[in-house]
């Protein structure tokens, strides 16, 4: 920093914090990502273990950045969030993936459900509950083929409203899932008044349970309380044939993971759909 005045600073280029730097630069180009149709959503397919087909997936947002190929969601989230271009964004997410969703049902997937995450940002700014009723309305999506997923962090910092804004989306079909579960400090007591309908439990317990009895017996604990209070429970992160089997005895709803897919663009997924039926 140099001395620019009477004790303000100003800040030059090379001086500037590198991260500080790179936020900046992010947050700019970030900013045209949108007008520039640079996002793009990537589907991961969700397997409901008991029947072997697939119910449902979900939308995980890349950013197509010029020079850059496809940039992951966690080195721009974080920027979109901070900026409050999550916002826009989000909106953007909620639009495309109710579109998608409704072309598949009519292309001969119906019932697929669509899990959008949302951010903690988007309850506290913005418009949210206009947004998802935007989204259903223009792309006609059925109610109950949106899943919107919410962590127990956004829960439990009790923006105002928010409790009631998830009854209000459960009162119309929608689908409220927590993620991540598991990670945080919120009793299934709280989450069944809530009315939520499923829990995806973290994938750090995921990973570990083959060789950590304890994450097994975390696993195990969690699928049989969600149970007693009839939310379903899935497993992110599924990466072997043995661990999907093992949820499956462990009485797991469904799973999600890289041994059935990684999340791939809509046509990919379309055709990746017709295999999986065969
Ligand atoms: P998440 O919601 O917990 O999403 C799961 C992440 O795990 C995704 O990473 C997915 O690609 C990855 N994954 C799935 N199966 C496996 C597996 O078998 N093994 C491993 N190692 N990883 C697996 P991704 O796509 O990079 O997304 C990261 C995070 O970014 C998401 O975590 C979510 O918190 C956030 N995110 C993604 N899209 C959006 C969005 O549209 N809006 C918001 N607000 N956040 C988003
Ligand atoms: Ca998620
Ligand atoms: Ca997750
Ligand atoms: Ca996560």
């Amino acid at each position: 920093a140099k001395k620019a005045g009477q004790g303000s600073y100003r800040f030059y280029e090379p001086q500037m914090n590198r991260e500080l730097r790179r936020f900046v630069e992010t947050r700019d180009t970030l900013r045209l990502a949108l007008p520039r149709e640079e996002l793009v959503l990537h589907y991961q397919p969700q397997i409901e273990l008991g029947a072997g087909r697939v119910v449902g997936v979900e939308a995980l947002l890349r950013w197509n950045r010029p020079g850059h190929g496809l940039v992951m969601p966690g080195d721009f989230i974080p920027v979109a969030e901070g900026s409050g271009l999550i916002v826009p964004m989000g909106r953007w997410v909620l639009n495309e993936a109710c579109r998608q969703a409704a072309a598949w049902h009519a292309g001969g997937r119906p019932g697929l459900v669509v899990a959008v995450n949302l951010s903690a940002v988007q309850f506290g700014q913005g418009s949210l509950e206009q947004d998802v009723d935007a989204a259903l309305a223009s792309s006609g999506l059925d109610p109950a083929c949106l899943e919107l997923e919410l962590t127990e962090s956004m829960l439990l910092r009790d923006e105002p409203g928010i409790l009631d804004l998830v009854r209000r989306w459960r009162t119309r079909g929608i689908q409220v899932s927590i993620d991540d579960f598991g990670t945080g400090y919120s009793s299934l007591a709280y989450l069944k008044r809530l009315q939520v309908n499923k829990l995806k439990i973290d994938r750090s317990f995921i990973v570990d349970m083959a060789g950590n009895q304890e994450d097994r017996a975390i696993v195990q604990a969690i699928i049989e309380m969600a149970r007693t209070l009839r939310l379903k429970t899935i497993a992110e992160g599924v990466e072997d044939a043995t661990l999907a089997s093992q949820l499956r005895f462990m009485g797991c709803d469904e799973v999600q993971g890289y041994l059935y897919s990684r999340p791939l663009p809509a046509s990919e997924l379309a055709t990746w759909l017709r295999q999986f039926d065969d």
